[in-house]
């Protein structure tokens, strides 16, 4: 019998994701477009993948659509949240984890995931930019940086800059102010994770936190943030270099377990 592939889908905020397994497993091709939802980001981000494993959409058993955008994506055998894929996706990258942060372009979530992998209970920031991917986009655009080097910015801090701020409006005229003030560029990003660290654990910490602890969403990406949370909350944070696929990753083992059925 041929092998089975599984395509999962992520419909994001900012950025469209996709990830092929082979038998549940195995990762034969992952893409990501930093194009969301509305945009041609998912298409291309479906094209590439099925490019990098060498098929056409025939050659996929299951496709699943996750994300922000899922629900506009058309052709999807199933449509799950992002919840439910972020926990099977965390679940498979960092095995055992309980408790999963998810930062991405828009919102921030925080999951408890059960012994056997079932997502438990979540809270999830989708009303406020503080705390998100986005602030930090807008951070870094007054930074004249991109957010792929915030990471490095903070590891050469020798302090950090104070943001008091919770709104990421007034925290952008904050930042801009500081910037008047002649700080150091390096205290003041190491000051922008640490607002997103407390603003993050604020929200770990009504739900609880169960070890071990692991980071998906894009905002993994930068160890800056992830540092910054590990001092805000006490405990060292798993993280994937698969982090930003987790969701399509879920989504794909998700496939699969249908595709077993
Ligand atoms: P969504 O699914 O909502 O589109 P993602 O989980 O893909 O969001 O995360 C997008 C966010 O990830 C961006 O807002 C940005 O802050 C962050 N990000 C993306 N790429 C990088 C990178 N190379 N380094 C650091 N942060 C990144």
């Amino acid at each position: 019998m041929a092998d089975i592939l599984t395509m999962g889908i992520d419909v994001g905020s900012t950025t469209s994701k996709c990830v092929i397994l082979k038998e549940g497993t195995q990762l034969i091709a992952s893409s990501l477009i930093p194009a969301g939802t509305g945009t041609s980001g998912p298409q291309r981000a479906l094209d590439a993948a099925l490019e990098q494993a060498g098929v056409d959409c025939s050659g996929i058993t299951v496709l699943t659509a996750t994300g922000y955008g899922r629900n506009s994506f058309k052709g999807a055998d199933h449509v799950v949240s992002e919840l439910s894929c972020h926990a099977i996706g965390a679940g498979a990258l960092m095995p055992g984890i309980r408790t999963v942060i998810d930062i991405g372009g828009q919102d921030a979530k925080v999951l408890r995931v059960g012994p056997s992998g079932k997502l438990e209970s979540f809270l999830m920031n989708d009303k406020c930019a503080a705390g998100t991917g986005r602030f930090l986009e807008v951070m870094a655009r007054i930074l004249e940086l991109d957010v792929s080097e915030l990471a490095a910015m903070d590891e050469k801090a020798a302090g950090k800059v104070n943001i008091s701020s919770t709104c990421t409006v007034f925290a952008e005229s904050e930042v801009i102010s500081q910037l008047a003030n002649n700080v150091d560029l390096h205290d003041l990003v190491a000051g922008i994770h640490a607002s997103v660290a407390v603003r993050t654990a604020g929200l770990v910490r009504r739900l609880g936190v169960t070890a071990p602890v692991g980071m998906t969403g894009g905002v993994a990406r930068n160890d800056g943030v992830v540092r910054a949370l590990e001092k805000e909350l006490g405990v060292s944070i798993l993280v994937s270099p698969l982090s930003q696929l987790a969701g399509a990753y879920g989504a794909a083992v998700y496939g699969w377990n249908k595709a077993k059925e």
